[in-house]
């Protein structure tokens, strides 16, 4: 499905929440409270007076100290990680690849496509995908595949689901999955099964709409047949359908695979497209957004090996930030804003072994224990009124223009942090 990518208004009263990809532009903050947001977006609006506290401890002279640290152990060091970045806005994005060139770091945001063993989706299996509004305004069947965005993406079914379509065309929503996702109703139904099912599922579906039948099933696999003819029937008698999924962790990456492949079947009988929630909650806002700018520079979302814009060996699987951290191959990791869990994880069983510079706001940053590790405070994303972001399916949400007024944020520290590395390294280079 092609749709222009377009960039979403945010009136001059309204806030943007950047707790989850989701973005919503039209949270309004008055001193009695927080207007549309859900709990999570409130609670972090309701943070953000000790977040502010805590990033000016890093202004003036302490941050310039710092930055001089932070230079110094990235120069310093063997080989670098450049990661996160999900947290930042693609002007801050593009200023860290900046800083990974400079020293020929490693490049990896920590998503799930680039640790699976058979690369991204999209260069195996092509994605139709659209945005947001085309399932409100088009889709009269939403298939929620093997996830719940209320978990992750909590305004989601709010905001592009519930509404009715411009036709007043009835929208049927189903879940497949263990997760009810709505209440039992005439237009929802449920399929229960397990997560272990999503591929054989995938696949009958898939056979379904393509008119192939089946031999006979064993036994144990009649849940799964069940709750696939739930789902073909209903995509046979719907006229434009979207299946939400979600991209988590999945070592091999069929799972995405089959889903695609699905998706396309449909797309040769009637309109369909598929909606992947990445990220969430825990994944930063900005997720879309530096899986982009990696891609337009490196031709990946990470995985990349040493960045380079002439062409830096993208390896999925092996350069992803987790195995490069595990396998002891980066002496130094510059974390841009939150990290996953898992790379999170990765860089704690290292211990002292390695040197870690976090570029976050107050809240971003858990404890380190000893190690070489220096701590650059900034604004809170949520804070910002300058940079843009794309919102999870692409489209995009600008902050507000210029960085003057937003001298603190995370974008001005790392523009700082790239200016004194590239003055120590021509140090070391000596007069030319
Ligand atoms: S759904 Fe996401 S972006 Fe919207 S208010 Fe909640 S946390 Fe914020």
């Amino acid at each position: 499905m092609t749709s222009s990518r377009s960039t979403a208004a945010v009136a001059p009263e309204s806030r943007v929440c950047t707790v989850c990809p989701l973005l919503c532009e039209d949270v309004v903050v008055t001193a009695g409270g927080v207007i549309r947001a859900c709990a999570a977006g409130a609670a972090a609006f309701g943070r953000l007076g000790s977040e502010a506290a805590t990033a000016a401890t890093g202004a003036g002279a302490a941050r310039d100290t710092a930055i001089d640290r932070a230079a110094a152990l990235i120069t310093a060091a063997r080989r670098v990680l450049v990661t996160g970045l999900a947290d930042a806005t693609l002007e801050g994005i593009t200023t860290a690849l900046d800083l990974a060139e400079a020293v020929g770091a490693a490049v990896d945001i920590g998503g799930s496509e680039t640790s699976q063993v058979s690369g991204p989706t999209i260069a195996r299996a092509g994605e139709v995908t659209a945005e947001w509004e085309e399932l409100r305004d088009r889709a009269d069947l939403v298939v929620f595949w093997f996830c719940d965005p209320s978990a992750t993406h909590p305004r989601f079914i709010e905001r592009f689901v519930t509404p009715p379509t411009p036709g007043k065309m009835p929208r049927r929503t189903i879940a497949i999955g263990v997760e009810p996702v709505l209440p039992a109703s005439s237009t929802h139904r449920h399929a229960v099964l397990p997560l272990a099912a999503a591929i054989d599922a995938a696949r009958l579906i898939e056979a379904a709409v393509a008119g192939i039948r089946g031999g006979p099933l064993r036994a144990d696999d009649e849940a799964i047949a069940a709750g696939a003819e739930v789902v073909a029937d209903a995509i046979a008698a719907a006229e434009c359908v979207a299946i939400v999924t979600t991209r988590g962790a999945d070592p091999i990456g069929l799972g995405p695979w089959s889903t695609a492949l699905l998706v396309r079947a449909i797309t040769h009988a009637k309109p369909a497209f598929e909606i992947p929630l990445a990220g969430g909650i825990d994944g930063g806002a900005n997720l879309a957004g530096a899986a982009a700018i990696c891609t337009w520079r490196y031709g990946a979302a990470g995985g990349i090996a040493r960045a380079d814009r002439g062409g830096g060996p993208f390896l999925p699987a092996e350069c992803d930030a987790v195995r490069l951290i595990d396998r002891g191959e980066v002496d130094c990791v510059v974390a841009v804003g939150r990290l996953s869990p898992f790379v999170e994880a990765a860089v704690a069983r290292r211990a002292a072994t390695i040197g870690l510079v976090r570029i976050a706001s107050g809240d971003a940053a858990s404890a380190d224990p000893a190690r070489p590790s220096i701590r650059l405070g900034c604004r809170s994303l949520l804070a910002s009124r300058s940079g843009t972001l794309l919102r999870g399916d692409g489209r995009r949400i600008v902050l507000g223009p210029g960085l003057a007024a937003d001298d603190d944020s995370m974008a001005a520290v790392l523009a700082d942090l790239v200016a004194r590395v590239q003055a120590c390294l021509q140090t070391r280079r000596g007069p030319t």
